[in-house]
């Protein structure tokens, strides 16, 4: 066997030199098992150089766990089994994992993991992690109109921190609040347009953001953004109205159809509502979209006079379960659009 395949081979110290020493290759004093720990092997892997080995409860001397090495003439795999050695790096204690300090040219790496409670977003390295909150700290502090901090944030006063647990080296965050969800979205959305990369001007260029910088669609000067991802939604509920051999085409004509005919369109339209209820979610498959625009445009002018009318006629001969159910979609409408059409857009 030449000597490359002996050096990929894994070691086996035992526990107590790892307790002191760390990683074998070098002296980390974080790991990860590799999944299986039988008999008192514990295969692992150093978090700060990758290398493999196998760790020995003391007084164990050879691996119970066997390692592949490839296969024989019958396809049968080979096996090694690790044997006891010494730390090699006996008597230099081990140190504390620090991941590597990486920073683009200008800015920091920063990638948001989406709006939940907070905005929380992976940095590189603790100290990324403190030049980002720093970073939001003089965005507060400079920016003279609090009302657009309070807007994007949700407050005046910088609610970013730094999350950061020792044990988990690898999994750095920096949290903050957040006010308006739908600008907070446009925030992580230019983070993510320049390549997960935050800027104290990427923030600024939120806090002064206009809606139409994202070319949201506009619904008679307000601002209508969707949910992308359910384009497959959008697309069967387009067909289903289609073959009602209704036509969108103009306002008019929707209202010249029958009542019947809009109370089946009222369903697609509450489907197209609830896609909208989940605007914030995405901005992905637009172009595939844009196909529907003016048709769903047209659904949601129609949705707003009747939510803007005092009667909803429900027609003739219906029985009480077909009212109740008709009810319960227009309450459900006006719930969404009075909440679409809140005044927050700009
Ligand atoms: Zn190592």
């Amino acid at each position: 066997m030449d000597k490359q395949i002996l050096e990929e081979r894994q070691k086996a110290i035992n526990w107590s030199d790892y307790e002191k020493y760390g990683c074998p290759k070098c002296g980390c004093a974080i790991s990860h098992g590799t999944g299986c720990n039988g008999g008192g092997s514990m295969p692992s892997q150093c978090f700060e150089c990758d290398h493999k080995f196998v760790v020995l409860a003391d007084g164990l001397r050879r691996s119970v766990i066997g390692f592949s090495e490839g296969q024989d003439e019958h396809k049968n795999d080979i096996f090694y089994y690790p044997e006891y050695e010494k730390h090699p790096r006996e008597g230099t204690p081990k140190h504390k994992y620090v991941g590597p300090d990486l920073r683009p040219e200008y800015g920091e790496y920063y990638s948001p993991r989406g709006l939940g409670y907070d905005l929380a977003s992976f940095v590189k390295s603790k100290e990324a992690g403190q030049r980002v909150v720093e970073m939001y700290q003089e965005v507060f502090e400079e920016t003279e109109d609090k009302e657009k901090l309070k807007d994007l944030f949700g407050s005046t006063e910088n609610s970013a921190w730094l999350d950061y647990r020792p044990e988990e080296p690898k999994w750095i965050q920096v949290k903050i609040n957040y006010g308006n969800k739908r600008k907070m979205y446009a925030l992580t959305k230019l983070i993510s347009e320049k390549g997960n990369i935050i800027t104290k001007e990427i923030i600024n260029q939120a806090l002064d953001m206009k809606w139409t910088l994202l070319n949201i669609w506009k619904y008679e000067g307000i601002n209508i953004i969707f949910n992308m991802f359910n384009i497959n939604t959008i697309k069967e509920v387009i067909e289903k109205a289609e073959n009602a051999s209704y036509s969108y085409n103009s306002i008019e004509s929707i209202r010249n159809i029958s009542m019947q005919n809009k109370f089946l369109y009222y369903g697609t339209f509450i489907e197209l509502s609830k896609l909208i209820e989940t605007y914030n979610d995405g901005f992905e498959n637009r172009q595939a979209l844009d196909r529907y625009k003016d048709k769903i445009i047209c659904c949601l002018k129609l949705l707003n006079d009747y939510i803007n009318s005092d009667s909803f006629d429900i027609g003739e001969n219906h029985s009480d379960t077909y009212y109740s159910v008709r009810k319960n979609y227009l309450a459900e409408g006006k719930k969404v659009i009075a909440e679409m059409l809140q005044a927050d857009f700009e």
